[in-house]
């Protein structure tokens, strides 16, 4: 297949696989480098292919995160559930955050009882229930980092054109570079680098990211997700540390150009405004990581138009969910991993989406489990 196929040749893998490994032998160190992609969707590719495996054993892929399901605090499900069963209420999600579990139950829960809960793949679908309902209140669940906030952001705006007065957004929408930043500056996590996230930069472009360059020295490679993006990812960052230089590097610029998307970032710039904090799944409250509503289109707002429980929920005590999306822990070191916790009875958001590392590591990585509690006691 044309554009898939050229980024997935054996051919090419091996022989930049032989280049990280002639890198990877320069490097003079007490511990493994540890590279953080911050993208869930690399995280997928990564257990997926194997990626892990096949890279030498003094490199290791620390899984961040980029999930934006995973991320979601149980408060906010819960909150998402209480709209979902408000009687006028049609609450519109796309469909990997149905089975997110909340603290009394999730939204495909919540349907099973009789909620009014749809599945949708674009904010313009959610529009279109509420033209055809104009009897019911539409509650749009906005979700995601600056990928999917353009959309939301254009949506709003057509509502506000076309006067429609029973739609509304509940807004999750997270913001990448402050969370790298909470990352960075947190005690128990030591990076060497990054592969920085393709979908976002499509709409951010590369500027941002320079601060963890700058102030930070990590080196940092915007990265496609097919086998061979990633790879090469990781050897233009091996090239960065073994030469001595800091730079923001774009591997993926087929498709994310350096300035970004001025026309998304516009749109997103009228219709949104960061909050002073956002509370994280497993991550705590995270300063200016979230956005909201602008007070122009309030009347577009669920958390205005609607009384919400709002209340903080802690994990349960088994979830390790923090610890993992921090990258302090792997995946199968949660002590619930697949016994407690699986992609058919989650506890924790991050066995629920594809991107999610405990899911990824569940579907594709039984053998890497394996492998890697193998090392870990060869450590020990
Ligand atoms: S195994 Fe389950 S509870 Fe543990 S970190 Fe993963 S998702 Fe969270």
């Amino acid at each position: 297949m044309k554009f898939i196929d050229e980024f997935r040749d054996p051919a090419k893998a091996r022989a930049l696989l032989a280049s990280i490994g002639n890198l990877a032998a320069q490097l003079q160190r007490e511990r493994p480098l540890h590279l953080m992609e911050v993208c869930g969707g690399h995280t997928h590719s990564i257990f997926r292919y194997g990626i892990e495996q096949v890279l030498p054993r003094n490199i290791e892929m620390v899984h961040g995160p980029g999930c934006p399901v995973c991320v979601l605090p149980m408060g906010r499900v819960d909150d998402c559930v209480a709209l979902a069963e408000h009687p006028n209420v049609i609450f519109t999600t796309f469909g990997d955050a149905m089975r997110v579990p909340g603290s009394r139950k999730s939204l495909l829960q919540a349907r099973a009882e009789g909620a009014d809960v749809r599945m949708v793949y674009s904010p313009e679908d959610a529009l279109k229930i509420a033209r055809d309902n104009p009897g019911r209140e539409v509650v749009f669940f906005a979700l995601g980092f600056e990928t999917t906030m353009p959309p939301t952001a254009l949506t709003v705006l057509r509502a506000a054109e076309e006067g429609i007065e029973n739609f509304s957004v509940f807004c999750n929408h997270i913001t990448i570079i402050p969370t790298i930043k909470a990352i960075l500056d947190s005690p128990d996590i030591r990076l060497d680098g990054f592969l920085g996230p393709g979908h976002v930069s499509m709409v951010i472009g590369s500027a941002p990211y320079e601060f963890i360059c700058r102030h930070y020295r990590k080196p940092l490679v915007i990265s496609g997700f097919e086998p061979l993006d990633i790879l090469h990812s990781v050897y233009l960052l091996l090239k960065q540390i073994t030469e001595g230089r800091c730079e923001v590097e774009n591997q993926y610029r087929r498709v994310v150009p350096d300035a970004g998307n001025t026309a998304a970032l516009e749109a997103v710039q009228r219709v949104f405004e960061l909050r002073e904090f956002f509370e994280w799944r497993g991550l705590g409250s995270i300063d200016h990581s979230g956005v909201r509503l602008r007070g122009a289109f309030a009347r577009f707002d669920a958390e205005k138009r609607f009384s919400l429980p709002n209340l903080k929920i802690a994990d349960p005590k088994s979830c390790q969910c923090g610890e993992v999306l921090k990258g302090a822990i792997k995946p199968w070191q949660c002590k619930v991993f697949g016994t407690a916790c699986t992609p058919k009875t989650p506890l924790g958001s991050l066995m629920v989406s594809s991107e999610g590392a405990c899911a990824a590591m569940h579907n594709y990585g039984r053998m890497d489990l394996i492998r890697a509690r193998e090392l870990q006691k060869e450590r020990e």
